[in-house]
């Protein structure tokens, strides 16, 4: 089989783990690196036995696919050239700055009938394959995703860094539009909103509470769905899934307590999970890491000419539902008064005070 040149462009925090997997498919000849960082591309290139670019023009005419993991500001203009060219593209999440972006890499690999990947990678999550093949009608959805604050990702905020994996993930799960869009934020550094809170109502009923936030001391990135099929509970960082159903007896009758003798109904609390409800943990550690499958996902769907499961499409609706949270959280009035002037996550109320003093040898050492 021949194997397919591929290359990465921009090699930082995450592009160096796109390139080193890519370089261990046996499949796959990873043709080069592109870094606007000549030093940082040199780098990656040693280390993956392959060539350091700086620009990434001279690889339009060597491969067969790409991987683009700049920046998010420059996704669009880097996908759109390989795309013109006729190369297939995986482009990391956010898949662009606008709709406007993401609809023209939709025509531009549409045009060119080639297979077009949004990274959206918790869809790759073994956790989250689990609960995809289930047949569950979520009604109420809890997502939290919280992590440090890490310096990178600067060019846009909490919403499109990092809320955008959940708002992907929900409507890879909930079928039609969604109405109404709520939401709170902060923007705690400055700059773009680093934490965000946002009730989504969609128009089957179900509704979808999503937090995201870079400034958390530790990382947390939750799941949790309730549905009348039961529940279900991923945490995405141990890639652990527990699902819930009452059991058939529960099912066929319900749950007569009033029938229940004292002892009986002193026991409910321990027996309820495993006698009345039905419990499944799933430890999806073992069936490969996220950023694995997905590559390999893309690699076989280039080879296919075969649609990927996240699609320009799937990467533009993130997008989109992303900027109705934004403006959502734009427009949200501190004071309640939708006219008043304390708007938006740079304009949050002025602090009434200091919550606490620091013990004095601790404020002279930072
Ligand atoms: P980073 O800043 O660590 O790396 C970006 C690299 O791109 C840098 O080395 C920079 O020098 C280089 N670069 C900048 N402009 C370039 C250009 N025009 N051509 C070539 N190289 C260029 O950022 P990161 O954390 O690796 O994030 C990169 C992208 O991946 C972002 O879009 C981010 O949202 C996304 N990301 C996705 C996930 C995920 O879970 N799917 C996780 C982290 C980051």
């Amino acid at each position: 089989m021949t194997r397919l040149r591929t290359a990465v462009i921009g090699v930082g925090h995450l592009g160096q783990h796109h390139a080193r997997i890519l370089s261990e498919f046996p499949d796959v000849e990873l043709v080069g690196v592109v870094d606007a960082n000549s030093d940082q591309a040199m780098t990656i290139a040693q280390r993956c036995r392959t060539r350091a670019f700086d620009r990434h023009e001279p690889l339009l005419d060597l491969v067969d696919a790409v991987s683009v993991v700049t920046p998010t500001s420059f996704h669009h203009h880097v996908a759109a050239e390989f795309l013109r060219n006729g190369i297939p593209v995986l482009v990391e999440k956010p898949m662009c700055k606008t709709v406007a972006e993401a609809d023209e890499l939709i025509s531009l690999a549409r045009e060119a009938n080639v297979p077009l990947q949004v990274g959206h990678i918790e869809r790759f999550n073994p956790a989250f394959e689990e609960l995809a093949k289930r047949p569950i009608r979520p009604a109420f959805i809890e997502a939290e995703r919280h992590g440090p604050y890490t310096g990178r990702s600067t060019d846009i905020g909490a919403v499109l860094d990092l809320m955008i994996h959940d708002l992907d993930l929900i409507l890879s799960l909930v079928p039609g539009p969604v109405k109404d869009v709520s939401a709170v934020g902060a923007a705690v550094f400055g700059g773009h909103e680093d934490m965000v809170n946002a009730r989504l109502v969609f128009e089957s009923g179900c509704v979808a509470h999503v937090t995201a936030s870079r400034i958390s001391a530790r990382p947390k990135r939750r799941l949790r769905i309730w549905a009348s099929e039961g529940y279900a509970g991923i945490d995405f960082v141990s890639r652990k899934i527990t699902l819930v159903q009452v059991n058939d007896e529960v099912r066929r009758h319900g749950l007569r307590v009033e029938k229940m003798d004292p002892t009986q109904r002193a026991k409910l609390k321990d027996e309820m999970f495993g006698r009345h409800l039905d419990v499944l943990n799933i430890d999806g550690d073992r069936k490969g890491d996220q950023l694995t499958n997905e590559l390999r996902h893309f690699v076989d769907c280039v080879r296919a000419n075969r649609t990927p499961r996240v699609t320009g499409e799937d990467g533009r609706d993130a997008l989109a539902l992303a900027h109705r949270v934004l403006d959502a959280v734009r427009s949200h009035a501190w004071d309640g008064n939708e006219d008043g002037p304390s708007v938006g996550p740079n304009r949050m109320p002025k602090p009434a005070g200091k919550l606490f003093e620091l013990p004095k040898s601790q404020s002279e050492a930072a």
